[in-house]
């Protein structure tokens, strides 16, 4: 299985690589500039050489970019919305740039419009931002959010219809990324077999399990539907270690990468994380799960 981590490039580009693989990560995620400025740096061509020699040189795939922050293209604000397309174009270009398969992005905040506006803000912006560039392999993967006040996205039925339209409006191939902390938060059960099961099927028929292609693996420190983001450690929240093992042993998630963005309160809580998550992961042909 795909198993990985959010790295820091902090000193270097390659150095997430690098820290990933200490970790035994063999997937890992990245911020490509700086998450809490609008001015982006551009990593220089040596730059981007090592890091691709890192990261072939530790195996690690898929290797998944996060957006800015503050991008917003859902907005409502003219200038904001300017500026995240501006912003969201970077990060494409700095995705294609490095290598990336997936750009991960929240759909943002639609504060002073409607949904639908909101939605159709957020489509138009990612089609501005990406008008002309050639997309080799890059996905866009929109995340599923808690739902906190007018943010987009935790409902299934929003990115559903994201993706549908989507597909009309760019070139920029469409999938999901779904955080397990946001899942629990928005209200989709994930902590019981029964919720999980409901949760899948629901996945299932309005995005496709096959277009979710990361996981984001987060406990919650907030119960179901609480609708607030707080991370928790593997097996310290509201979803806890059975819920994970569930989760890891899904037959249809199987081969999806397993992202970690779980809080570094105290030295080594990174590398606990991905051991925990790893010794929940199903043995490779000695389990006996019925895929029916
Ligand atoms: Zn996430
Ligand atoms: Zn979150």
């Amino acid at each position: 299985m795909r198993i990985g981590i959010h790295t820091s490039i902090a000193g270097a580009l390659e150095n997430s690589a690098h820290r990933a693989a200490e970790l035994s990560a063999n997937t890992f995620q990245i911020f490509s500039s700086s998450p809490r400025q609008w001015k982006a740096s551009i990593p220089t061509a040596p730059a981007v050489a090592a890091f691709r020699k890192a990261r072939e040189k530790h195996g690690l795939d898929p290797l998944v970019i996060h957006d800015n922050y503050l991008i917003n293209l859902a907005s409502s604000h003219e200038s904001v919305r300017k500026l995240s397309i501006e912003a969201f174009r970077g990060e494409l270009a700095r995705a294609i740039l490095i290598g990336a398969d997936y750009l991960v992005a929240h759909p943002g905040n639609y504060k002073g419009c409607s949904i639908e506006q909101g939605i159709l803000n957020f489509l138009q912006g990612v089609a501005a931002a990406a008008a002309d560039l050639r997309f080799e392999k890059l996905m866009l993967l929109i995340e599923n959010t808690v739902g906190a006040g007018a943010q987009l996205g935790s409902r299934f039925e929003e990115l559903h219809v994201m993706r549908e339209y989507g597909a009309q409006m760019t070139d920029l191939s469409i999938g999901f990324c779904l955080d397990t902390c946001h899942l629990l938060a928005s209200g989709y059960d994930v902590a019981t077999a029964e919720g999980l099961k409901k949760t899948m099927a629901e996945a299932d028929r309005l995005l496709g399990i096959d277009n979710v292609r990361v996981i984001h693996a987060n406990d919650s420190k907030t119960p179901l539907g609480s609708h607030v983001d707080r991370h928790a450690n593997i097996g310290e929240g509201y979803i806890g270690l059975e819920g994970f093992r569930r989760i890891l042993g899904s037959p249809r998630l199987r081969n999806k990468a397993f992202i970690l963005e779980t809080p570094v309160d105290k030295d080594g809580d990174d590398r606990r994380n991905l051991e925990t998550l790893k010794s929940l992961c199903p043995r490779s042909r000695t389990t006996t799960t019925r895929s029916s």
